[in-house]
């Protein structure tokens, strides 16, 4: 209904424009919807809990990043309210200019204080921290040294740069050694790493990695979007977890994961930090953090910090769901996270598995090429604090169902 009338208010003709024609030609998203099993895009008509209302049913959540379970707390929502009655709905502009408030300022020190550097610098999303820091740090002449499973933030970071890009293959430490071994040591290098990798839910070796970027003079940066509320003391990021603070030049981290809201920050020392803030294009000409979405994030980390019991109930979680699937024959890859893997096989068996599950309650994500080698799909499950065992265990039983129907397990 709604195609067909953006259809007909949008009278541009794709015989005259080649853009347009290519968008003509583009039809995979309605193959899919032909054949009941487009996943994208469903809509959620409830609070976003571990159980989400979707065109009137209740299912499962196990695709949701949100890993605390926050999203939903008195708490964090009442945050929300009274900043919007203190200070309104937007910033109407960046930080640099008319867009910071008082409340941006201490979620920046609650943050430095939380991953244990210096300083930090909030950007509006954890995309834009990525392409922000990327592209201020490395310059023409310099390089920026990517593992092959970093997320398209970083590696949009890198288009944006001037800088010669290279890559290792995944959490390879020869491979990491064979490309720094053949720069110039004088020269900027910036190495950028996921602590937890989205896809595969498997960790970053960072001691290992700072020992090579330390022998190499390399920067070392961590993405910590699926660390921060997840690992090391009180969620404290994968950085704490292995006790490394002060071989990482940056931390980058996202607040709409385990925080509970959007937005994302840098944190380092005082000097890049002061020098990312004055030259950070995605920092300076984009508008600053709405303030309901920065109390939100405050809220957050106060509960984090009070309630140590949310990440161990999380780690429960995740063991329970990860030895319950390796239990029925799942292949789990490398997962050692709350982000698990299942593996099984090519794109249209990831997309029949979601689908059938979807419709037995249970939303799960599919996986397919290019963010994975085609033949090697996966459907991603990431646990919640918040879910019960009953819930982990129904979900268990439909993805045993549904997998053996199929012939993936
Ligand atoms: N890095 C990683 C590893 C991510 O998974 C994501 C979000 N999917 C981002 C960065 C971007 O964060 P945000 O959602 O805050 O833009």
């Amino acid at each position: 209904m709604s195609e067909t009338k953006s259809k007909k208010s949008h009278p541009v003709s794709a015989d005259v424009l080649p853009l347009r024609a290519k968008a003509s030609r583009f039809h995979e998203s309605r193959t899919l919807k032909s054949l009941g099993m487009y996943l994208f895009f469903r809509e959620i008509s409830s609070d976003q809990d571990t159980a989400v209302t979707i065109d009137g049913r209740r299912l499962l959540m196990f695709g949701s990043n949100c890993y605390l379970g926050l999203t939903n707390h008195p708490e964090v929502k009442k945050a929300s309210i009274d900043a919007v009655e203190r200070y309104g709905t937007g910033c109407s502009g960046s930080r640099f200019l008319n867009g910071s408030l008082d409340i941006h300022r201490l979620l920046e020190e609650e943050l430095a204080e939380l991953v244990g550097f210096p300083r930090a610098v909030l950007f509006s999303t954890g995309y834009q921290a990525n392409l922000g820091a990327i592209s201020a740090m490395v310059d023409r002449g310099e390089y920026v040294i990517t593992d092959r499973m970093d997320h398209a933030s970083i590696i949009d970071g890198c288009r944006l740069s001037f800088g010669r890009k290279l890559k290792f293959i995944h959490n390879d430490m020869e491979d990491l050694e064979r490309v720094l071994r053949g720069l110039e040591p004088e020269v900027g290098k910036l190495v950028v790493v996921d602590g937890v990798y989205s896809m595969e839910g498997d960790i970053a070796p960072l001691p290992a990695i700072a020992k090579l970027c330390e022998r190499y003079r390399a920067s070392l940066m961590v993405d910590d979007a699926h660390g921060i509320g997840v690992m090391g003391q009180c969620g404290a990021g994968t950085v704490n977890h292995f006790g490394i603070e002060k071989k990482v030049h940056i931390i980058m981290g996202t607040f709409s994961k385990s925080l509970a809201s959007l937005g994302g920050f840098l944190a380092a020392d005082e000097d890049t930090i002061e020098y990312l803030k004055h030259r950070s294009r995605s920092l300076m000409f984009s508008a600053s953090m709405p303030p309901a979405n920065v109390e939100a994030v405050r809220a957050a980390l106060r509960i984090m910090k009070r309630e140590p019991e949310r990440v161990a109930q999380l780690w429960e979680n995740t063991r329970r769901m990860r030895e319950g699937l390796r239990a029925i024959g799942y292949d789990t890859g490398l997962s050692e996270t709350p982000i698990i893997p299942v593996r099984v096989g090519e794109s249209l068996t990831a997309f029949k598995m979601c689908a059938e599950l979807d419709k037995a309650g249970v939303f799960v994500n599919p996986v397919v090429a290019p963010a994975v080698p085609e033949g090697d799909c996966i459907i991603r499950l990431s646990l919640m604090a918040t879910h019960t065992a009953e819930q982990i265990d129904t979900a268990l039983d439909k993805i045993e169902r549904i997998g053996r129907s199929l012939h993936v397990v």
